[in-house]
C-alpha cells in the first residue's frame, strides 16, 4: 500500500464496518413511529417473526477499508 499523496508506504488500513440504516425524521415518529410498529407486531405477529428469521439476509452490511497514511495524514478509500 502506497500513499497516493507522498508516495509513503507507512499507510495503516482499518476495516470499518458501513451498515446502511434508514433514518426516520423526528415528525415521522411523532406522528406514527410510535405505533406503527407495535400496531405491525399485534397484526401480524406470525408474518413479522418470520421477517425477522429470514429477513436477516436483506441486511446487507458493507465493509470499507480504510487507508490512512501515517506520514502525512492522507486517508483514501480502498477499493
Ligand atoms: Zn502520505
Amino acid at each position: 500500500m502506497i500513499c497516493p499523496k507522498c508516495k509513503s508506504e507507512n499507510v495503516v488500513v482499518q476495516v470499518v464496518p458501513h451498515v446502511q440504516t434508514k433514518r426516520h425524521g423526528l415528525l415521522y415518529w411523532l406522528l406514527i413511529g410510535w405505533w406503527l410498529k407495535p400496531l405491525l407486531w399485534l397484526l401480524f405477529t406470525i408474518p413479522m417473526l418470520v421477517i425477522r428469521l429470514f429477513g436477516h439476509k436483506k441486511v446487507t452490511t458493507k465493509v470499507k477499508s480504510y487507508a490512512v497514511c501515517q506520514n502525512c495524514g492522507y486517508s483514501f478509500i480502498v477499493k
